[in-house]
């Protein structure tokens, strides 16, 4: 297949994933911040996930990283076109339903409420679910041993190392509010994990 067909995919879904989280990368500069957790850890994890997201557009925009470029394959390609639509749906409706509360980081903002509508109803993290199939989706769709798992390796950090402090900081404001929730749902997969 002609990878002209994963650089159209790739700069599509990057551009959708931008444009849905815009708004709210706008509206949270204006809603207070009660309590931040953003540590240096948190800071070397956001920088890793800015790098894993933006190679590839290095990929798509440079001749770069063109020597780990692999043949495209129709399978692969649809089977990743698939999640990366999923995951953007996921992510718009994950921002939709947090709403005021969403933060790039580890905060809360004036006001916090716990959020357990929506996606949310089931799984704790709609949000991380829905990063994780973006980047299962650009890891299939794009034809490069680096930019195509860039962004999975990147997040899939930052997910295993900020998630228990996240719920800790939940527990901690919203107690058994949040135990309750807990008790209720999963992380990531509904009903299974
Ligand atoms: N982990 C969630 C949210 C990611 S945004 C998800 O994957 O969908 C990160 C911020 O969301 C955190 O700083 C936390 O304050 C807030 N948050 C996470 N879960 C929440 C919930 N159920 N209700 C309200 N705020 C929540």
């Amino acid at each position: 297949m002609d990878p002209w067909w994963a650089k159209a995919a790739v700069l599509l879904g990057t551009l959708v994933m931008v444009a849905i989280r815009a708004p709210h990368g706008q509206r949270s500069r204006s809603v207070p911040v009660a309590q931040s957790r953003k540590g240096r850890l948190e800071i070397a994890l956001l920088t890793l996930a800015w790098v894993g997201f933006f190679l590839p557009l290095v990929w798509l925009a440079s001749p770069w990283l063109a020597f780990a470029d692999y043949p495209l394959r129709l399978a692969p390609f649809l089977a990743g076109v698939a999640l990366l639509a999923l995951g953007l749906w996921l992510f718009h409706r994950s921002h939709a339903d947090l709403g005021r509360y969403w933060s790039i980081t580890l905060e809360l903002r004036e006001r916090h409420e716990l959020v357990t509508r929506g996606v949310y109803r089931r799984i704790r993290h709609p949000m991380y679910t829905s990063l994780f199939l973006y980047c299962l989706g650009q890891a299939l769709a794009l034809p490069n041993w680096i930019a195509g798992p860039s962004y999975l390796v990147a997040f899939g950090l930052l997910f295993a190392l900020r998630v228990r402090a996240e719920e800790r900081m939940l527990l901690e404001a919203f107690g058994d509010d949040y135990r309750g929730y807990m008790a209720r749902t999963k992380r990531l997969i509904p009903g299974v994990w």
